[in-house]
């Protein structure tokens, strides 16, 4: 399968009274066409800034910084190579360098997002089925008219809510966006749909609401469904429910899932290629196998051995002893981010290791010297050498 998104060297800042924070600095990872791309971690590593960076939803006071986002579109490549060529690379667009309007624009047909909470994304107040037909609407209105629509999509939070309720019009929806989201309702396997089409939220259970809000993100018929742990909140039978639906709307709909999750048992169940996150960089990627079957970097190990119970989504990764460094621009080391806690530690790791290729797999790769060389105990840092602070 041909990569549908190439991710490089995303850096997404936020600045706070402590200084510039780099939740995400130095990204990169492919996304397949048709795969589930994984991107696992612990919680602070960067995965949901990674995903809010690609949709275009970091909110102040953060802001990408550096990098390009590649999403393969050959008609959007064909209307943008003219104003911006610089910004084309084959069938190929970097969205980092689309005009606001064009980038938004994106949001539904090319790329949608959920969220753990489904009410982050459905509002209380308006029926699921309303909710999902002005969705279906929107991406009507900007596929009619790609060019100059202002794409509103799906509601993300409150905020945006608001502001629509300010849009004319935004109450409309016509009879057939609500049989489309009848039809969306029953993709995604809700029972009865025609009739809970007109039911509030609360009237739905946690799994249904879930499974709303994905209806509501396929309005669009995205090409990439980013899903930010969508099943962490749920119990562990409609967990396995909501990923089997992903599975199965990823293959029948022939749409990427780029799946976030701390869950490694979910990776294992779910995932074609994984990135490991750590600190704010993708540490190793590759495929399943690669990961799970012949982890370079120390950091994918440790969470290897403290793999948790699968069957259990609440369970939590086991911390791997010490502390994930600070990602305050100031106090960021130049050297491994994971040195403090690595216990390969060597020499030649307080120099930053660029990403290599770990052999295997084409597409196997970490942030370590372990990737191309060997452990040489000789050139071990002694254990307390980061004892005392620096
Ligand atoms: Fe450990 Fe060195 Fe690899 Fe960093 S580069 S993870 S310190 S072996
Ligand atoms: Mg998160």
């Amino acid at each position: 399968p041909e990569d549908v998104l190439r991710v490089r060297n995303l850096h997404t800042e936020f600045y706070t009274e402590e200084g510039q924070v780099n939740a995400v600095h130095g990204v990169d990872f492919t996304v397949r066409g048709g795969e589930v791309f994984g991107l696992v971690g612990e919680s602070g590593s960067g995965k949901s800034v990674t995903a809010l960076s690609v949709v275009d939803l970091v909110e102040d006071p953060g802001r990408v910084s550096e990098g390009e986002i590649w999403y393969r579109n050959a008609d959007l490549a064909d209307r943008v190579r003219e104003d911006d060529p610089e910004a084309v690379d084959g069938d190929f667009v970097d969205v980092l360098r689309l005009p606001e309007a064009e980038r938004r624009a994106l949001r539904g047909p090319s790329f949608s997002m959920i969220f753990q909470d489904p009410m982050s994304s459905l509002d209380p107040s308006m029926t699921v089925g309303k909710q999902i037909a002005e969705a279906v609407e929107v991406q009507r209105r900007a596929s009619s008219n790609p060019r100059s629509t202002r794409s509103r999509t799906q509601g993300y939070g409150l905020g945006s809510l608001l502001v629509d309720s300010m849009i004319p019009g935004r109450s409309y929806v016509s009879e057939e966006s609500m049989e489309r989201a009848v039809e969306l309702l029953d993709l995604v396997g809700i029972p009865d749909a025609e009739d809970r089409v007109d039911e509030y939220p609360h009237q739905f259970s946690g799994g249904m609401l879930q499974r709303a809000m994905i209806a509501q993100a396929l309005a669009g018929e995205p090409d990439v469904l980013i899903a930010d742990e969508p099943t962490t909140a749920l119990d562990v039978t409609i967990q396995a429910q909501i990923l089997g639906l992903l599975r199965r709307l990823q293959r029948e709909e022939d749409m990427s899932v780029v799946l976030i999750t701390h869950n490694l048992g979910v990776i294992a169940r779910m995932a074609d290629r994984v990135g490991v996150m750590y600190a704010g960089e993708v540490v190793e990627r590759g495929t399943l196998d690669d990961i799970f079957e012949d982890p370079t970097h120390p950091y994918t190990h440790g969470l290897l051995g403290s793999i948790p119970d699968l069957d259990d989504p609440a369970e939590r990764l086991q911390p791997i002893e010490g502390n994930v460094p600070s990602l305050v621009d100031a106090e960021m080391p130049d050297r491994c981010y994971f040195a403090d806690r690595c216990p390969n530690a060597m020499e030649q790791c307080l120099e930053k290791p660029a990403e290599r290729s770990c052999g295997g797999s084409d597409q196997h790769a970490a942030k370590c010297v372990l990737a191309d060389g060997e452990y040489d105990e000789s050139r071990a840092l002694p254990d307390d050498y980061f004892d005392g602070g620096d």
